[in-house]
């Protein structure tokens, strides 16, 4: 019998498309790939442009900001390294053409469509890994 934790499912964060996306998180920032030649935004990060064909590995940094597109709450645990119930989030992110990224909050979340979602980064060994959280609205409004 040993107490050794399962290591978690890590995303590979040197890859040439989607490097950034992780460089950025480590800054504490979200980041976007986006067509030099049209600015469309190239989301999920790939080597040509889908609007206009160009190829591009420009990114920009975008608010970590959001709203509430989709979720699911996970009750069938998958990984030994993370527990169930958890929810799956889906963030269409502010100020882009529609980008929508993921993140996971622990236990059964109490959530709305629409509703304002904020950007905050876990550190999980020595990646930084972008997660989702609500904003309350009186929060947000005093901000
Ligand atoms: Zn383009």
């Amino acid at each position: 019998m040993t107490d050794a934790q399962p290591s978690p499912v890590l995303p590979v964060v040197d890859d040439v498309d989607t490097g950034e996306f992780f460089a950025a998180a480590a800054r504490g920032e979200i980041a976007v790939r986006v067509c030099s030649a049209c600015r469309a935004d190239v989301h999920l990060p790939r080597e040509n442009c889908p609007q206009c064909g160009a190829f591009s590995r420009e990114w920009r940094v975008v608010p970590p900001l959001g709203a509430l597109y989709s979720w699911t709450v996970v009750e069938h645990q998958v990984h030994p390294a993370t527990p169930v119930p958890y929810t799956v989030v889906l963030v269409e992110v502010d100020g882009t053409d529609g980008v929508r990224l993921v993140g996971r909050i622990d236990g059964r979340a109490e959530l709305e469509i629409g509703q304002r979602m904020e950007a905050w980064f876990e550190q999980v060994d020595d990646v930084t890994l972008p997660q989702w959280r609500p904003i309350r609205t009186d929060e947000e409004s005093t901000a």
